[in-house]
Formats: C-alpha cells, structure tokens, sequence
C-alpha cells in the first residue's frame, strides 16, 4: 500500500514537472518586441499597430507592443537605452541621433539601425482662421504650440523659424503639447497655432480642421530654398488642396520621411522576419491609414539615412532591390 502511494506520488510530481516545462519553455520560445511609435492622433502610432497586428497573424513566435510617445527624438534615446526593440521616427532625427547631435543628444545613437522608409511626412503649420496668420513671420507674438515634448516636430519648428529670422522668443507664448491636447487647445482658442511634422491626413490635424476653420501656413520662396540648403533632409513638398476642411489650394511646404528603425542587437533572423512579413502583407499596412499606400519595395530605401539593419539588408538582396 505504501509502495502504491509512492509511485502514485512520483507519477504526479513528475506530470507536474512536465506541465510547468512545457509552460515556461512555451513562453521562452515567444520573443517580445516593442516598437516605440508617436502621437495617437498621428500615423506613427496606427502603422506600429498595424506591424503589431501583421506579426500576430503572421509570426507566431513574436509578439510585438506598441508604445505611444513624443515621437522620433525620443524614440531614438529608447532605442539607445533598450526601452524598445524598434521606432519610427523621422530620418533627419534618425541621422541626427546616429551622430549625436547637440543639443537633442548628448552622446551618439549608435545602435540605430533601418529597417524601412516609410512615407513622407510634411511640416505643417495649422493656425486658427481667426488668429489671421498667412505667413510664418505672422506667428511674431502668438500663441503657438512647437510639438509634444520629444518630438522631431520641435526640431523642425526651430529649423523653419531660423531661416524666417525667428525663435521661440518671438511668440507670445510657447507650448509643448500632446498632438491630442494641441488639437483641443487650437479648437477652443487656448493657442493660435501649432506646428506638426507628420503624415497628411493626420487624425489630429483633420478633427481640428472639422472643428474649428483653420489654415496651413505655407513655407516657401527664397526662405523654403534657404531650409534646403541647409539640412539636406528636407525636400520640396505640397499639402494638396482637399487635404482639410477649408484647405482650398495647394500649399507649399517641406517634408522629412518617417522610417522604421530597430536596435543593432535585434537577431538578424528575427529583422529579417519581420521586415518580410511587412512587405508581404502591405494591404494591411494601407489599411491603418492612407499614408501606408506610400510603402513599397521599390521606395523602401528612398531617404535611408542610417545603416540598415543586416536582417533588413538581407531581404532586399534576395528581393534584388539592393545589392
Ligand atoms: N513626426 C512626428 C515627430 O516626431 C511624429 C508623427 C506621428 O506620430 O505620426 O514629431
């Protein structure tokens, strides 16, 4: 009898053994990543959800989280201190954050790495019709927000008030605002005007426009070919007429390229996964937000401006886009 309970006691502990194996080495076996985005009102944030949703579906042994945050500069120090896996951000932040430049960052990103441009993002100004603003010297002693902390928007701001002789000194009062609160604090007249590097078409930016008649200041003429000259990330770009409610004609502008980066020590098999599962899935990246049509294989290295990850490389040399 005793002999009988022993057994049965040591068949149970060994199934009991088995069963928390098989539970740990289960979990073991999934990776985790997490992509840090932007702005919920931007398109950073619905693209990483939808890479998000692609690894779901397509790559059973990775499970990928998507963080909101400022945007590219501050998604490039999470990559720098292992905050996340991957980011999107901007490719002049990207590059700037590569070479640690003062005074965003004190010391080189350089374990950045690409994994593909994604589309274009545009430096729009949008101001209250009511503030009469037509022009980027008419922000002179207004109310204005210059992007959410982190944001490669702010840098673009400073960039764009340089060339126009301008700083943040020159408004009345300055604000670094979640795109969500600057939208709201824009429809209720708390700020006259805020500036935005992102996607045309932005969720925050079209329910502004839905709310509250607004205006895109243009950047052009000799100012536009000056910001040009000087960072060498800017191109000549057009907010098509019809982009917004009360956007009648085109407006003139510059744009940078969002991209998605990932950190140097993500394993090259799992880069390359991840990279493929997105270009064999783009219906899916289109239907997050219409900026997704812009990604394609033949674009995916347009605007680089760092090292591709060797997992990403990988697979544009099978695909013969890169040799
Ligand atoms: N380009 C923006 C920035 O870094 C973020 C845009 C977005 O979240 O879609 O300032």
């Amino acid at each position: 009898m005793k002999k009988k309970l022993l057994v049965a006691m040591l068949v149970l502990s060994v199934a009991a053994f088995l069963c928390t194996f098989n539970a740990s080495t289960a979990l073991a076996a999934k990776k985790f990543v997490s992509i840090a985005s932007g702005w919920v009102v931007g398109v950073y944030y619905p693209l990483a959800g939808a890479i998000s949703n692609i690894a779901h579906k397509n790559l059973p042994d990775i499970k990928i989280t998507v963080e909101s945050s400022g945007a590219s500069i501050a998604n490039a120090k999470l990559i720098a201190s292992g905050d996340a896996d991957m980011a999107i951000l901007q490719n002049d932040t990207a590059y700037y954050a590569l070479k640690g430049l003062k005074p965003m960052f004190d010391k080189e990103v350089a374990n950045i790495r690409g994994i593909t441009s994604l589309y274009q993002e545009h430096c729009q100004i949008q101001a209250r019709k009511d503030s009469k603003i037509a022009t980027v010297a008419d922000l002179k002693g207004k109310r204005v927000c210059v992007g959410p902390l982190g944001s490669g928007t702010e840098l673009n701001a400073v960039q764009i008030l340089e060339v126009y002789g301008m700083k943040f000194d020159d408004f009345a009062k300055v604000e670094r605002l979640t795109a969500t609160e600057s939208s709201d604090y824009l429809k209720d007249g708390r700020i006259d005007a805020a500036f935005y590097s992102v996607g045309v078409g932005a969720a925050g930016l079209v329910d502004t426009a839905m709310t509250v008649d607004c205006v895109i200041v243009p950047v052009d003429g000799s100012q536009r070919d000056d910001l040009m000259k000087k960072h060498s990330f800017f191109t000549k770009a057009v907010v098509p007429k019809g982009a917004y409610k009360g956007v009648d004609t085109d407006i003139p502008t510059v744009a940078v390229m969002a991209i998605l980066a990932a950190r140097a020590e993500m394993e090259e098999a799992m880069a390359y996964q991840i990279t493929k599962a997105i270009f064999d899935n783009l219906k899916d990246i289109e239907r997050a937000h219409a900026k997704g049509k812009e990604l394609t294989l033949a674009t995916a290295l347009t605007g680089m401006s760092i090292p591709l990850h060797p997992g990403a490389e990988k697979f544009y040399k099978e695909k013969g886009i890169m040799k």
